[in-house]
């Protein structure tokens, strides 16, 4: 019996490797889905125009419903935005909409514009167990907000020659958010994920990411699965879609690594 402990305190985690089709929009939708099933009360926070995270969990979000630019540009309540996903009682989306693709440049010019998110989450009345901000695969304003907004962060790691290539400039803007805006920003996870382990390329990867990031990268590692890749075109995470397969194992698996992580310090709330 899997269990996945409740935290103590809200855990915020910004989902972010300004690589695009590593796996953020993937994991995000899984470990919010897997945390849900198992009693977490679960918000996503959809932060990237193409509107990924809202198609995988089958939210509407064609132009005109409300969404995170609303939040974001209008300071409209985060509850008034958000939307219950169907079927999983304890998730909720905040979707995006075409009208994000607009914000990273109007953001430009709005007062604590770093800072508009944060200021969205902390002022909604309910509390959630996780909120999970699914970044888009670049580092402007967007995603400096997930940075502002969370505690943690969560990097997708793709198992590819390049994997480390790239991190280094993720690295160097999560160091500036924390010397400037928000100094207890951490990056406590690392998730590979795509893994085939028919290569030894992606044995070798994971050598040097477990060697350089030790015990923040979690055991689990998400295989390359076809499973995984179909499920968003029937508006379902893996872990519903066919949760007897590798891909969903594998994310039921890191869903209850992160949960155990976070609940060593306060053993209060379980159940
Ligand atoms: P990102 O959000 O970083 O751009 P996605 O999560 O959208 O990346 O993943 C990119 C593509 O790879 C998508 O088509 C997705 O369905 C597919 N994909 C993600 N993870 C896996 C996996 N473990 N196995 C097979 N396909 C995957
Ligand atoms: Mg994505």
């Amino acid at each position: 019996e899997v269990t996945m402990p409740r935290p103590a305190h809200p855990r915020i985690m910004c989902v972010a490797n300004q690589k695009g089709g590593v796996g953020k929009t993937t994991t995000t939708v899984n470990l919010a889905v897997a945390l849900a099933l198992h009693g977490n009360r679960v918000l996503v926070v959809d932060l990237d125009p193409q509107g990924n995270a809202s198609t995988g969990l089958n939210v509407p979000h064609h132009a005109g419903v409300p969404d995170v630019y609303d939040c974001l540009i209008d300071n409209v309540p985060l509850a008034d935005v958000a939307q219950g996903v169907e079927g999983i009682p304890n998730l909720w989306c905040v979707p995006a909409t075409i009208d994000l693709a607009g914000a990273e440049i109007e953001l430009v010019s709005v007062v604590a514009r770093e800072s508009r998110l944060s200021r969205a989450i902390k002022s909604h009345p309910e509390q959630f167990d996780y909120v999970f901000i699914d970044c888009p695969p670049s580092l402007g304003l967007l995603t400096v907000n997930a940075l502002v907004a969370a505690q943690e962060v969560l990097i997708p790691i793709q198992c590819e020659y390049y994997a480390l290539e790239g991190l280094n400039q993720l690295i160097n803007n999560i160091n500036l958010v924390r010397q400037h805006l928000n100094p207890t920003l951490d990056v406590s996870t690392i998730l590979l994920t795509m893994y085939d382990r028919r290569t030894r390329l992606a044995d070798a990867v994971e050598q040097d990411v477990r060697n350089h990031f030790g015990d923040k990268v979690l055991q689990a590692v998400i295989p390359r699965n076809v499973r995984v890749s179909e499920a968003p075109s029937y508006g379902q995470s893996v872990v519903t879609y066919d949760p007897g397969s590798r891909g969903a194992t594998s994310y039921f698996e890191a869903a209850r690594e992160i949960a155990e992580r976070g609940a060593t310090e306060n053993l209060g709330r379980n159940g």
